[in-house]
């Protein structure tokens, strides 16, 4: 008889309960409190692993339960409330900033973690990457996954692997409208592009290849339309299979050697490079720079090996001197664009918002002596 291929679903929940001394990094009082309660429900899971990214707080779980699984969700619910009570108790800045929900309500999706899951048969030898960023948005992911899956420039795999050449189907949200348009490599390829154009407001949901098989799954909530206000930026999380029909690991951590600006940082109104870190890296008090880190992973029956922390190797060293660079570069313009975000991204922030209001009181029409003068009708398009 055949054996059975083993349906594993992977989850990767997030969220940001509270930071040492501003948006640093968790306290490991906090991270334990995390760690008690997911040990605590471990039955439900075959394996799992507890990591943060600045001051996020991600919990990587293998189990059998499926998507969106009320026990696994609600007990990553459980897992951040506990943490927030640490958080509160040791006076942790922004204690529980993520937990926009007074209870839990059979889905964390919504509730401010983020969220990202892909269930699938495992492989003999099952590879993946999880990418978590702090001090960003949903949209930082853009760019490296349009060089993963579109850009044979950045990936030689999609000219030599005949999975990866006949192109994938790429869902992105809206995410102000809330919708999701399935689209398809290469046909769709100017409609993608239009799209990560702007990170701001469209992201990559998941990818699959062109038989379902799932790629990559992202969270895309962004919090300020969940709260109807500023409440941190919505760091993001994905996670990446790997290998034989999927893109190698070198190919999904190379796309992050270029430090490309991204929305986030300080009060989130600036646009600042995103520099790879090694794993549990804090984020950095010099203007916080946007971070991501890679935990690789191997996995058997569910069980993980790993993570190995992809941004470790002495080469990523050179990379994030590159993006210290960048973002030296781009502070050194101080307040003024693009070195901060437009006016309708930073119009989440209540004090952007009274600022500009001051402003417009004191604007006053312009008088004009050829106010009654004819309009010039012969306008034409330069373009
Ligand atoms: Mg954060």
């Amino acid at each position: 008889m055949k054996k059975r291929i083993m349906k594993i679903t992977v989850s990767v929940i997030k969220a940001d309960v509270g930071g040492i001394g501003g948006h640093t990094k968790p306290s490991d009082a906090l991270i334990q409190a995390i760690r008690d309660t997911v040990k605590n429900s471990a039955d439900l899971l075959i394996d799992y692993y507890i990591g943060y990214c600045g001051d996020d707080t991600h919990i990587v779980m293998s189990h059998t339960h499926g998507m969106n699984n009320e026990k696994i969700h609600k007990m990553a619910w459980d897992a951040f409330m506990a943490g927030t009570k640490v958080a509160k108790e040791e006076g942790l800045y922004g204690a529980g900033q993520d937990l926009l929900k007074d209870s839990f309500s059979g889905n964390v999706k919504g509730m401010g973690p983020g969220v990202a899951e892909m269930e699938f048969e495992e492989r003999p030898n099952e590879a993946f990457t999880v990418f978590a960023a702090d001090k960003t948005e949903p949209g930082a992911f853009n760019y490296p996954i349009y060089r993963m899956f579109v850009d044979s420039l950045s990936n030689t795999g999609l000219i030599v692997n005949r999975n990866l050449a006949d192109g994938v189907i790429m869902n992105i949200m809206d995410v102000e409208e809330g919708k999701v348009a399935a689209l398809e490599l290469w046909k769709d390829k100017p409609t993608i592009e239009a799209a990560l154009m702007y990170p701001g407001r469209y992201v990559v949901d998941t990818v699959t290849t062109k038989d379902g098989e799932p790629i990559l799954a992202a969270s895309t909530d962004r919090l300020h339309n969940i709260a109807g206000t500023y409440v941190g930026k919505d760091d993001p999380i994905c996670v990446i299979r790997t290998q034989k029909l999927f893109p190698a690991t070198e190919e999904v951590g190379s796309v992050f050697n270029n430090p490309h600006y991204v929305a986030g940082n300080t009060r989130g109104s600036h646009n600042m490079p995103l520099m790879p870190v090694k794993l549990n890296s804090a984020a950095t008090i010099n203007f916080c720079i946007p971070i991501v880190e890679s935990l690789v992973f191997s996995m058997h029956n569910g069980k993980f090996t790993g993570p190995f922390d992809g941004f470790s190797t002495p080469d990523w060293d050179y990379i994030r001197e590159i993006a210290t660079k960048k973002a030296i570069a781009i502070r050194s313009q101080g307040f003024i664009h693009p070195a901060t975000l437009v006016p309708s991204e930073l119009e989440y922030a209540e004090g952007y918002k009274a600022r500009m209001s001051v402003l417009e009181e004191k604007m006053k029409p312009i008088e004009s002596n050829n106010s009654s003068g004819e309009k010039k009708e012969n306008y034409e398009d330069p373009d």
